[in-house]
């Protein structure tokens, strides 16, 4: 069925926005095809400009874990909005929100809200250089921090690559202390901290990666890491941004058994409003302006409307609603593979809690190259085949699927008749 108007929409947007959208994913490049435009959500469906609604498991790439338009969410925003939107000056608000995440996860005793995880990511390193007094820094292969200069670095297979720009209009001075390393690898991290330890700021990785597909950790991976830069004198930044509040109350690393120096948050703890938020213990953080020299400013930080969003969802999130979602999550993807066993369909899947990836490959991917080597054309067939039967997927392979609490039985049965048929398409 054709979706006339979003590809209306879609032409008039190019006209004025660089490729029609305001972050590249959403231009369905991976899947080819127009961008469906959304016209509103509500609970675990977004409709579409043409009318048509679609299970979601896009999820605004993991702030929604209580739906689309949740009434406390909305509720919390309109009052918010209607005593107005932002004032520049603190808010008894605001501190509420980190007196919350602080009291959620224990290594985080200070925490200055921002306004995006990439704000987070780069305030973080930021922090981090200042408390060691020095440059270098470590991320994984596959794991994703936002677009700041330092983060975009493409890795070399294998072998520790040293800073070679992913991106046009970053100089290669911005990106050549970074040093990217293969995900769950922690001897490639071993021979990396023996040799350049004493220059190594900050090692940065997501606990669980989410943006490779999902991606768990080995079991020594963190433990390791932790080890390692408490031995180098480097800061552990685990970058929480989705995985917050998104597996547990709180971080995941409380679930792993392992503490960072730095932690990131955003998506959920914003509730679907732009917000991110880094935090540590106070001799990191108060390093920070006004305190120290480490400067680091927003116009919208702390934002009364966000942060308004962010207090209802946590106060949702607090209502033991995990075990729901994780249930909901398991019988997916165990309808998934059920589905693509029966069609004769080669896949694996990669779940933690209530996010998932469905490779088409043997599995079990556990790195970036593994990720690399599935096949992203089924992927893209598969997609298409279940946006018609009314089921959204992430327009990519290399992306995690969101449940929420709004996804009903209903919602996860429909979606494993629709990836039975799409299999059988295959
Ligand atoms: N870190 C992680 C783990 C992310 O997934 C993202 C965004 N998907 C970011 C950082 C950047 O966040 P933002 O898009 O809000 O800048």
């Amino acid at each position: 069925m054709p979706r006339r108007r979003s590809e209306a929409a879609y032409a008039r947007a190019r006209k004025v926005i660089p490729g029609g959208v305001n972050s590249p994913v959403r231009a369905f490049g991976a899947v080819g095809g127009a961008p469906v435009f959304v016209s509103h959500g509500y609970g675990s469906k977004v409709v579409d400009v043409d009318g048509r609604p679609y299970i979601d498991y896009v999820m605004s790439w993991g702030p929604l874990i209580l739906g689309h338009a949740h009434p406390a969410v909305v509720k919390a925003v309109r009052v918010a909005a209607e005593r107005g939107t932002s004032y520049g000056m603190p808010t008894e608000g605001e501190a509420e929100l980190a007196r919350r995440l602080c009291q959620a996860i224990p290594s985080m005793k200070r925490v200055r809200l921002v306004n995006s995880g990439t704000e987070a990511a780069m305030s973080a390193l930021r922090v981090a250089r200042a408390s060691t007094e020095r440059e270098g820094l470590v991320k994984f292969e596959g794991c994703y921090h936002g677009h700041a200069d330092p983060f975009l670095v493409k890795g070399g297979s294998g072998l520790a690559t040293l800073g070679i720009s992913s991106s046009a209009g970053v100089p290669d001075g911005a990106v050549g202390r970074t040093v990217v390393l293969p995900y769950n690898n922690v001897e490639a991290l071993a021979d990396v901290l023996k040799r350049h330890g004493r220059s190594i700021a900050a090692v940065i990785v997501e606990p669980v990666a989410a943006n490779m597909g999902v991606v768990p950790p080995k079991p020594e991976f963190l433990s390791e890491a932790r080890r390692l830069c408490t031995k180098h004198g480097a800061l552990l930044i685990f970058d929480e941004v989705i995985t917050g509040f998104r597996l547990r109350y709180g971080a995941v690393q409380d679930e792993l058994g392992v503490r960072s120096d730095l932690t990131l948050l955003g998506k959920i703890i914003g509730g679907g409003l732009p917000v991110g938020a880094f935090g540590g213990d106070a001799g990191a953080m108060d390093l920070l302006a006004p305190l120290g020299p480490v400067y680091q400013a927003g116009t919208l930080s702390g934002n009364p409307v966000a942060v308004a969003a962010g207090r209802a969802t946590l106060e949702e999130l607090s209502r033991k609603v995990y075990a729901r979602l994780e249930e909901a999550a398991r019988e997916l993807a165990k309808g998934l593979l059920q589905g693509a066993e029966r069609r004769g369909v080669e896949i694996s899947i990669n779940r933690a809690g209530s996010m998932l990836t469905l490779f088409f490959g043997p599995g079990p991917v556990v790195d970036f190259a593994g990720a690399s080597a599935c096949d992203t054309k089924r992927y893209a067939a598969f997609f298409h085949s279940m946006l018609a039967q009314g089921v959204l997927l992430p327009p990519s392979q290399f992306e995690a699927w969101f449940l929420s609490t709004a996804h009903a039985d209903e919602d996860i049965e429909a979606t494993v008749r629709a990836a039975d048929a799409a299999f059988a398409r295959l």
